[in-house]
């Protein structure tokens, strides 16, 4: 069966998640107060309906409680998002996921029962700046206050170069996940693997020790 979504907001955020969920074929149920908005969406998604979220006589009707995962993309209204979490919660949705605007929302989020809360637009902005700081970070990935994922160009340094020549992972106590090159994608690279130019890795270990990698393994000069 199907997965079904509701998400409620259809500004920028809310409505790419409404798209892609969509595209992957799931049901989903959009919700938003501004009928122009409703409007809008009424022909990408399943269901599109106009109401207000912070009024749970209207969420019950729509029989919110039955979806398996709801989405709160309210923006900046934080009164309107902690009011809405507050009632999935206590109609007893399994699933919250809800968009917090700044560390104090998310406090309270924490506190009223979201299961999920998503920061987009300080991680966006995290990914950026490293991106900028180095030219060969791709793509970043906080796992935690300490640990990523990065996506890196493969320096000059490296081209030509097996895994074992690199000793990275004692080196620098990271490891390299996979490597694209091309379209190709290696899940498991292995050890006698040679980078060559354009290679991009993706690399997972501790922000210091990637720090470190970057420094000395890429082409910064
Ligand atoms: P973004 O920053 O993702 O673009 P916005 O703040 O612009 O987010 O959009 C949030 C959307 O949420 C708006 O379309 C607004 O009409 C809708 N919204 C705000 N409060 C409620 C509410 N109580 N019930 C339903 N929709 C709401």
């Amino acid at each position: 069966m199907k997965k079904q979504f509701a998400v409620i907001g259809l500004g920028r955020f809310g409505g790419s998640i409404c798209k892609e969920l969509i595209r992957q074929g799931m049901e989903v149920l959009a919700i938003d107060q501004s009928p122009e908005k409703v409007d809008e969406y009424k022909d990408i998604v399943t269901h599109a309906v106009v109401a207000n979220s912070t009024d749970e006589i209207a969420l019950k009707n729509l029989g919110i409680r039955n979806f398996d995962h709801v989405i709160v993309a309210i923006g900046d209204d934080i009164q309107s998002s902690i009011l809405t979490t507050l009632m999935l919660n206590e109609l007893g949705v399994k699933h919250i996921t809800v968009k917090a605007q700044n560390d104090y929302h998310e406090k309270v989020l924490e506190k009223i029962g979201a299961h999920e809360i998503v920061h987009p637009e300080r991680d966006i902005g995290i990914r950026i700046a490293h991106h900028i700081v180095s030219k060969n970070v791709l793509d970043y990935l906080e796992l935690s206050d300490e640990y990523s994922i990065v996506e890196l160009i493969a320096g000059e340094k490296m081209h030509g170069k097996t895994l074992i020549d690199l000793d990275i992972r004692a080196k620098y106590g990271i490891n390299i996940m996979a490597i694209k090159r091309n379209e190709n994608i290696n899940v498991s690279p292995q050890a006698h693997e040679k980078i060559i130019r354009g290679d991009i890795l993706i690399v997972i270990g501790a922000d210091k020790d990637i720090d470190r990698f970057e420094k000395q393994l890429l082409d910064e000069d």
